[in-house]
């Protein structure tokens, strides 16, 4: 086996970026995934405010330009206008997979990930896989999203964390495509529904929840809101094939570096809270991560490591309460048509639309 400097878990959002950039800086590194194919999803569609440009990545990830979010609730709708995107998830993982420097990263699939090692001195030394096999390096790195095999075993998660679960269809759109939708209020039981509008009259409609109770129901549920008379002016489901996931919402601990063990993306909760924006934070987080750990190599230093933290929490921690904040908010308004109704009319429309805008990217 090679000596790598890095060791990243998981090939996902946070792995690729983090691979990406390690990469062009000329550090050997290994991602080890459990996956067969790096480009098989649960879901394929995102909703994003990131700009395709400042992640390296081309406009043909973009599966559709919106300019509109319109919020609606049962009696009010309100258009918030501001830039995003609709991107192809496949399409981003293939441009971060091709653009891998493969003079100095190597992948390795069906390889799951379930211990690690250290030393009298509580650095890590080795991971190993669930048939016994282990692999060194000077720093591993745990993008496991959701599952947070090392996170959770070495404390920068909480052991249960809160999730919340989605699922969506692919569906006929009769909407503009530009508009995207968002939807709360008491029909959708504590819940919020999307559609986010592709390309050839198709768009992707959607539903999650935070509330734990509602996870056999999600399907029924989806099902019925598709079903009311004003989505059914929006949207003809001419399929039954479902998507999903679950998000992480326990709040980030912001704690993600112990000793020379790394911790980026769903792992440590890092997704937004408030529309479960993940990517735009994700890249941003690993390219942070990219920069220390490049640093601590070349300066053969720990320490360095957790410039990564003081950035991010520079950068994000402020942003991330209030998320959290919001997010709250909305789950609670979502309970009842009297409160979504009253938010829609005194916080939304009374707002100026940049505020708005602020609000739903996480960005203050
Ligand atoms: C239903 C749903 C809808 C979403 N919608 C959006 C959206 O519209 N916009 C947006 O920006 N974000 C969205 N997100 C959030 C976003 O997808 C995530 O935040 C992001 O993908 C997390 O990236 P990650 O790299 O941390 O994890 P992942 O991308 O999940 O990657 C983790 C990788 O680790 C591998 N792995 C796991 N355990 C092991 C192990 N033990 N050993 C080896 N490999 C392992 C997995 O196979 C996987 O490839 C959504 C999420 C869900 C679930």
């Amino acid at each position: 086996m090679k000596n790598f400097d890095v060791v990243i878990v998981g090939g996902g959002t946070a792995g690729l970026m983090l691979a990406r950039e390690l990469g062009k800086l000329k550090h050997k590194v290994l991602i080890l995934d459990r996956k067969k194919n790096l480009l098989e999803f649960s879901f394929n569609t995102l909703g994003s405010f990131l700009k395709v440009e400042d992640f390296g990545l081309s406009e043909n990830v973009i599966a559709q330009k919106i300019d509109t979010a319109a919020i609606h609730s049962k009696y009010f709708k309100h258009n918030i206008k501001g830039e995003a995107f609709i991107l192809d998830k496949k399409l981003v993982h293939k441009e971060l997979l091709d653009s891998l420097d493969m003079k100095y990263v190597t992948i390795q699939l069906q390889t799951n990930i379930k211990k690690i090692y250290k030393d009298s001195k509580g650095r890590y030394t080795s991971i190993e896989d669930k048939n016994g096999n282990k692999y060194e390096a000077k720093i591993f790195v745990d993008a496991s999203g959701t599952v947070g095999v090392l996170s959770k075993i070495e404390g920068l998660r909480e052991k249960n964390v809160d999730f919340a679960p989605g699922v969506e269809y692919n569906v006929k759109y009769l909407g503009k495509p530009t508009d995207a939708h968002l939807y709360f209020g008491k029909e959708l039981k504590g819940g919020y529904a999307w559609i986010f509008p592709l390309k050839n009259k198709r768009a992707i409609v959607g539903f999650g929840s935070v509330d734990a109770g509602m996870f056999k129901n999600l399907k029924n549920t989806l099902n019925d809101f598709i079903e009311s008379p004003r989505i059914k002016k929006l949207v003809v489901k001419d399929n039954n094939f479902i998507e999903g996931g679950s998000l992480p919402i326990t709040p980030v601990l912001d704690n993600f570096v112990k000793q020379n063990l790394v911790c980026v993306g769903d792992s440590v909760s890092q997704v937004n809270p408030i529309v479960g924006e993940g990517y735009k934070f994700i890249f941003e987080a690993a390219i942070m991560a990219s920069k220390a750990i490049s640093k601590s190599l070349e300066q053969n230093s720990l320490d360095c490591l957790f410039e990564y933290e003081d950035v991010w929490r520079k950068r994000f921690l402020a942003n991330y309460k209030r998320s959290k904040i919001a997010q709250k908010r909305v789950v609670k308004l979502s309970n009842s048509d009297f409160l979504s109704n009253l938010a829609m009319l005194i916080l939304l429309k009374l707002r100026p639309n940049y505020k708005n805008v602020n609000s739903l990217s996480g960005e203050y």
